[in-house]
């Protein structure tokens, strides 16, 4: 029998792993397979700093999984075609009779799968990226929900019926930190903590100190008001299903008290849960296929001038121009800020939302095929329970609402640090009149773009 890991990097709650070392003895050497696959990852937009986090975490389990007498062999190869191929041979040449992991989601992963069962390895997959198990929330006609608001309703009814199921730590020291760095790419990613010691401070501390005050804190991108626990379950080193253990015991009402403070956090991590079993129901989705069909003819307008201002921070509107370099430079960026430049680019600019898709994989350290399709798509209007076409953020008003201050805007954009509070979320005018020569002119004009966006939609 022979583990293989993938978007599963932990030793906590890992459905696969517990059945490898409940159906194999100890004493016998236990054998485990992860792929660096580079080639493949860069298809599919992966950025440096999501690579370079796992490959971290990667390292880190060869350790855990030494204290349980299992070789993780880390193995370099290009694709997903090169994996079935390596698979085949170790299993002929060592008789192996099963390979145990967990399933991935997306179409290509599921489509290296098939391969791997038509070349004749048996496969045996498990589930270990949700709390409640895919295809399982459905509405009464068997359909899958379309609206979030019944499908959380179901979810909650679901794992008050059912419970969930939360297989628990097992006995390794997992706050230890890979030796070695001969894998990692630049330590791009060093400033996020190992899983291990996310888990053990991070988590705990922001359910203290944080999550009480989370509903009122987390639209205000100068507070650290959200947990960051995005980059964890993005590559699997943490379990959702711990999460909600941990909520739970925390917060035992958590599932009933939806009128709670805490829930306001529970609730994301439930958009979280209905982005991917949408993708389950919808794989046309990872092919970035509009979810709305009747938005399939839209004319995306094609401004690589414009794209690039939005890319480098540059549309002259500080809030969105404050997000994207806060992408640029951290490989992350706040909620809040996802969703008013991800209306920027579709509404004012007119930009397909796929290039946003794909830039923002590029850069995130939590990049998600699955939360990241659907927040753009929410965003553009084309998605599944999208907001509606004629809801356009206004970049000025989100600015003066969510950073009032504009704490955030001179942290990313010291070059308006000097610039007065009520002047801070439209420069222009005030630079103008200083006459400086700031390049600050706006890429576009917000009235203008609003009404352009409501005819190019309406058509
Ligand atoms: C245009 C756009 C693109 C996005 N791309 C990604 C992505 O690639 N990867 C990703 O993990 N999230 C993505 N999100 C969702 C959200 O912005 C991030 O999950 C969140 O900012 C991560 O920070 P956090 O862990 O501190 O969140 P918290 O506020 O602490 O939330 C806890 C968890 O809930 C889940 N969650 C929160 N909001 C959402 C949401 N809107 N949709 C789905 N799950 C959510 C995440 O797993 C998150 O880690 C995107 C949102 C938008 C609008």
């Amino acid at each position: 029998m022979l583990l293989w890991f993938r978007n599963d990097l932990r030793t906590h709650d890992n459905p696969a792993l517990h059945y490898f070392l409940n159906n194999t003895r100890s004493e016998s050497s236990r054998k485990a397979f992860f792929f660096v696959s580079e080639s493949q990852w860069r298809q599919h937009d992966w950025s440096t700093i999501k690579i370079d986090f796992i490959k971290r975490h990667a390292l880190a389990l060869v350790a855990e999984l030494a204290e349980l007498n299992i070789a993780l062999e880390i193995v370099y190869v290009d694709d997903f075609k090169s994996q079935v191929s390596y698979l085949k041979n170790y299993c002929q040449k060592h008789k192996v009779q099963q390979v145990i992991a967990n399933g991935e989601l997306e179409f290509n992963e599921q489509q290296r799968d098939a391969e791997c069962i038509k070349q004749g390895i048996v496969l045996k997959l498990f589930e270990a990226d949700v709390i409640v198990p895919k295809g399982k929330v459905l509405n009464q006609s068997g359909q899958f929900f379309k609206v979030f608001t019944p499908f959380k309703k179901a979810w909650l009814q679901y794992v008050q019926r059912f419970g969930f199921e939360y297989l628990g730590k097992i006995g390794v020291d997992y706050h230890k930190g890979p030796s070695a760095t001969a894998l990692l790419d630049n330590g791009a990613s060093s400033a996020w903590p190992l899983a291990g010691e996310f888990e053990t401070k991070v988590m705990p501390h922001f359910f203290n100190e944080k999550l009480t005050a989370y509903a009122n804190n987390r639209d205000i991108p100068s507070i650290k008001g959200t947990s960051g626990i995005s980059p964890y379950l993005a590559i699997g080193a943490i379990s959702p299903r711990f999460v909600l253990f941990s909520l739970i015991n925390k917060f035992p009402d958590i599932i009933v008290a939806t009128d709670s403070p805490e829930f306001a956090w529970l609730n994301e991590i439930i958009w979280r849960e209905f982005y991917r079993h949408l993708l389950f129901h919808e794989q046309r989705l990872c092919k970035h296929q509009n979810f709305n069909e009747k938005y399939q003819d839209i004319e995306w307008r094609s401004e690589q001038v414009l794209f690039q201002a939005w890319c480098d921070g540059k549309t002259g509107y500080p809030l969105v121009d404050a997000a994207m370099r806060q992408l640029n430079q951290t490989g992350w960026m706040h909620n809040r800020l996802r969703m008013v430049v991800a209306s920027f680019l579709t509404k004012h600019l007119l930009i397909d939302w796929r290039l946003g898709e794909k830039y923002f994989m590029q850069k995130l350290i939590d990049g998600d095929l699955a939360a990241n399709n659907g927040g753009w798509q929410w965003a553009a209007s084309t998605g599944c329970d999208a907001q509606p076409y004629f809801r356009i953020f206004n970049p000025i008003r989100q600015s003066e609402r969510f950073d009032p201050n504009g704490d955030f805007i001179r942290k990313y954009i010291p070059e308006l640090m000097e610039v007065p509070v009520k002047h801070i979320h439209f420069p222009h005018q005030y630079i103008k009149e200083l006459q400086q020569t700031l390049y600050w002119s706006p890429v576009v004009e917000h009235k203008e773009a609003r009404l352009k966006a409501l005819a190019f939609y309406k058509r």
